[in-house]
């Protein structure tokens, strides 16, 4: 686990905080009335299902319905238990309970792997009324015979089970929060922003679906566990489809990615039925006000917990945006360093085809990138530069022709391993997740170890916020610089960048260009630029291809290809060059 500048102290502050909740919890114990205290352990139970939403749901950003199904298997495997008396004690049951509903979780969530959205939903909810119909047949074990789940002994008046839930409930959101925080966290977070970029940094899609779901579902077994320890006998009621969809509700509503939220969410679970039933109204009108309030939230795209905190974040930070100015002195209104031009070819492209449908996007393009070179990619919109891009890195596996990486093909490989060996780039659309932190972004995207000064130093060379910096407070513009910075800390072979300075006005271009003149002998990288901004490809590019209607038009040294009358007449209009 890596948890970045402050490590240890910021690794306290929800250690105290877990601490703290257990104090409070065991004063709530004692000193509540106990028909309250076993609502609160109703509360408690809900609020461990939806922090395990929080995760598949608001973090991942996966439709899962079947959240009780989950809690389901994490009850009958703590009924089963019981009955046999197994050796653990209940907390044993609890966790066996925890691992195989998250062993079902893995399983529920390959068809994620192909599907989203409402086809997901859809897949989920159906195993959510197949397992219902299933449960209501074949019983719990323990139910027809009466034998009831025997709690901890410490733990064995409703009292003391309530603060056994609180117990375990702390622990779930502290190992949730550090999770959030590390490696898998940020690939949830990526994942649900745009599975593309996860991949073009060599992460997989599908390890960081798959783990959303085991982590969620594991969450849902040690819920449905404590249900078994509360009532004693189980039955299938306790686990219905309709629960599930409601439970979905709140979580979304709360922004349960949120642990104070989903905690929110577990007291609102059991209130608003509670308030219902004290009106004198049928409980069953608890759904109509989640499916109210959840029509809601879904409408406005935003959620409670997200909208409290953005609030905070703008009024005490204000929005972040760029200090990049002039240029590093030593290099300052230098002309281009003449490279060795001969350097040895990291990249070579050659005879490059795309064609979506009738439109022929690439038609046998040839291209190669020298070791520490900077090569510039320009052309008019429509070009194809973008699509070169895609194809390079892997993402339009009908492309034909060769690609090759420090002289080995990367035929059939996938964008993930293409960027694990190396070959990195950015995209023309913002694809950085505004969830994450500048750093946490950063460290994903760099899949190695980072110490902070190696992150302050970079950050600070290209003029971004510091690294505790929100992203979603972070200006368009500054975010595909962070994204650069991210690719670049990764220490690639060879960087595409589309079109990475728009949005920068004139004069952050030209320092964004001060910068990029370093980055091959400071990053020991190649770069591929695509750029509309003719200065910017002046003062940083060796050589040039130009692209035209999927061809190219011109290749060679920056002299050569600007002074070409082809690309006077085709690309720039003559009187920009002169
Ligand atoms: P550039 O980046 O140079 O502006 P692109 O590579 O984005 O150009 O696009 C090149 C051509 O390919 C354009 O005619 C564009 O409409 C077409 N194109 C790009 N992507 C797709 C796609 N996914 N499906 C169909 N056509 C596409
Ligand atoms: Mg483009």
């Amino acid at each position: 686990m890596r948890l970045g500048s402050g490590g240890p102290a910021r690794a306290a502050v929800p250690l105290l905080v877990g601490l703290a909740a257990v104090g409070v919890g065991y004063g709530l114990s004692v000193g509540l009335p106990s028909y309250i205290v076993y609502l609160g352990t109703s509360a408690i139970v809900a609020a461990i299902a939806i922090l395990g939403l929080g995760v598949v749901t608001g973090s991942a950003g996966m439709i899962a319905l079947c959240q009780l199904t989950f809690a389901a298997v994490g009850a009958w495997v703590v009924s089963g238990l019981n009955l046999i008396n197994a050796p653990g004690g209940f907390v044993g049951w609890l966790v066996a309970g925890g691992l195989a509903a998250g062993a079902v979780g893995v399983v529920v969530g390959l068809p994620a792997l192909r599907l989203r959205g409402v086809n997901l939903a859809v897949v989920t909810l159906g195993l959510a009324a197949a397992a219902d119909l299933a449960l209501v047949q074949t019983q719990f074990p323990g139910s027809t015979s009466g034998t009831f789940v025997t709690r901890p002994d410490a733990f064995s008046d409703d009292r003391g089970y309530f603060f056994l839930a609180v117990l375990v409930l702390v622990v779930c959101a502290v190992l949730v929060y550090f999770l959030q925080l590390g490696r898998w966290g940020s690939g949830w977070r990526s994942v649900a922003f745009s599975e593309r970029a996860t991949a073009s940094v060599g992460a997989s899609v599908s390890v960081s679906k798959l783990t959303a779901f085991a982590v969620s579902a594991t969450l849902g077994g040690v819920s449905g566990g404590l249900v078994a320890g509360q009532v004693g006998l189980v039955f299938a009621a306790s686990f219905t489809p309709i629960q599930s969809l409601a439970l979905y509700v709140l979580a979304i509503m709360s922004g349960a990615h949120l642990i104070d939220m989903a905690v929110l969410g577990g007291i609102l679970w059991v209130v608003v039925p509670e308030l219902l039933k004290r009106w004198g109204i049928p409980q069953d009108w608890g759904f109509v006000v989640f499916g109210v309030l959840g029509v809601q939230a879904l409408t406005s795209g935003s959620n409670l917990g997200t909208a409290l905190r953005e609030l905070w974040w703008r009024r005490s930070r204000g929005t972040a945006s760029m200090t990049l100015q002039g240029a590093a002195p030593e290099l300052a209104a230098a002309p281009v360093a003449p490279r060795a031009s001969g350097g040895r070819p990291v990249l070579t492209v050659s005879g490059l085809s795309v064609t979506f449908g009738e439109v022929k996007a690439l038609r046998g393009v040839d291209l190669e990138v020298a070791e520490h070179a900077v090569v510039g990619l320009i052309g008019p919109n429509g070009a194809g530069k973008s699509t070169m891009v895609d194809a390079i890195s892997g993402f339009l596996p009908q492309a034909e022709g060769t690609i090759t990486l420090d002289g080995q093909s990367l035929a059939g490989h996938s964008p993930a391993r293409r960027a694990r060996r190396g070959l990195r780039r950015t995209f023309q659309q913002n694809r950085v997740p505004p969830s994450l932190t500048v750093e946490a972004y950063l460290r994903f995207v760099a899949r190695r170890r980072l110490s902070p000064t190696e992150i302050a130093d970079v950050l600070d060379f290209f003029g971004c916020p510091p690294a505790h910096t929100r992203l979603a407070t972070v200006e368009a513009g500054t975010r595909r610089l962070v994204e650069v910075v991210g690719q670049l800390l990764s220490r690639p072979r060879v960087l595409l960048l589309d079109e990475p300075a728009a949005g920068l006005s004139h004069e952050e271009h030209v320092a964004f260009g001060e910068r990029l003149r370093q980055v091959p002998d400071r990053f020991g990288v190649s770069v591929l630029l695509i750029e509309h901004d003719l200065d910017l490809v002046r003062s940083v590019c060796d050589t040039i291809t130009v692209l035209d209607f999927g061809e190219v038009l011109a290749s060679g040294p920056q002299q050569e290809v600007l002074a070409n009358p082809a690309v006077l007449k085709a690309y720039m209009g003559e009187t920009e060059m002169l």
